[in-house]
């Protein structure tokens, strides 16, 4: 943080909504393999012990090698837990078998808050953008994400009940800029499994538009059984089915979202 501006520290981003089923997962995955391929070099960080997001870039509990909680335990571990997806330019670190015991552990630890932010600043400038998955509640692994990021965008599900508890991730994001992290943004509002056919979920968007305003997302996520079919076969939806309305959809929000946060490469040359 001190030795670069901003302009060249990475644009650190968390998907968050304490709900489950929303989405995030989804979203932190298809939306890092769009960027990537669109050429900036992107690191996904896996924040819930279910390593959902590990297992849907092909890394199933069995090959959970030292991941996410070694590095929380130590930020300088963060290069070495770091490892290749099959999407070129897109880097994991998934969640390892510990992470499930870290939400209480780090209550115990130095700087707990911040041990996310101190490990991620050690590996920050080889990366144009960092995604952190996180789980589905506001413990100290979500606190994490929020202090470690500039950027926060929630995953909203087309369904009943959307909005509901959503002001309470709003003042937690409010309560953390003010106190931990200055820097944080809400920055966008995504709809998920939208549906055009159910009036549900037009009514949805126009309740978060009134909410967030221009804040939502002009990219609509559909429902699409392609993205679930390519999670379970460890890919990305683009890579599973890249003409998929699912994929095009991922492909323009990450359009929006570059558009939006002014993302660029801030390393020379094409990721590997
Ligand atoms: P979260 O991370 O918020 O708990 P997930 O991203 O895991 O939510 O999504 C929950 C479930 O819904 C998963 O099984 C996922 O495959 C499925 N899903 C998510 N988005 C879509 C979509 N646009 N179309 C169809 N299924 C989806
Ligand atoms: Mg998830």
């Amino acid at each position: 943080d001190t030795e670069s501006g901003p302009a060249a520290s990475p644009r650190i981003i968390a998907l968050a909504n304490q709900k489950g089923g929303v989405g995030k997962t989804t979203t932190a995955i298809n939306l890092a393999a769009a960027l990537a391929t669109s050429g900036l070099k992107v690191l996904l960080v896996d924040m819930d012990p279910q390593g959902n997001a590990s297992t849907g870039l092909g890394v199933g509990y069995d090959a959970r090698r030292s991941g996410t909680y070694a590095m929380l335990e130590d930020g300088a571990r963060a290069a070495a837990v770091v490892q290749p997806s099959a999407v070129p330019g897109l880097s994991l670190i998934a969640a390892d078998t510990e992470l499930a015991g870290a939400e209480l552990e780090l209550v115990m630890a130095d700087r707990r808050e911040y041990r996310l932010h101190d490990a991620l600043a050690q590996i920050g400038a080889d990366y144009d953008a960092i995604l952190i998955d996180c789980p589905p509640s506001l413990g100290l692994l979500t606190l994490n994400a929020l202090v470690a990021a500039q950027s926060v965008i929630v995953p909203l599900q087309c369904e009943f009940f959307a909005l509901e508890g959503i002001s309470q991730l709003v003042r937690t994001v409010n309560s953390v800029r003010q106190s931990l992290n200055p820097a944080l943004k809400l920055d966008g509002i995504v709809l998920t499994m939208y549906d055009r056919r159910n009036n549900l979920s037009e009514l949805v968007a126009d309740d978060a538009r009134s909410f967030f305003g221009d804040r939502v997302m002009e990219t609509l996520i559909p429902r699409n059984i392609r993205i679930s079919e390519a999670q379970s076969h460890g890919q990305p939806v683009m890579n599973y089915d890249h003409r998929s309305s699912g994929s095009l959809a991922y492909q323009a929000l990450a359009t929006e979202v570059v558009d939006r946060l002014g993302l660029h490469a801030v390393r020379k040359g094409k990721a590997s």
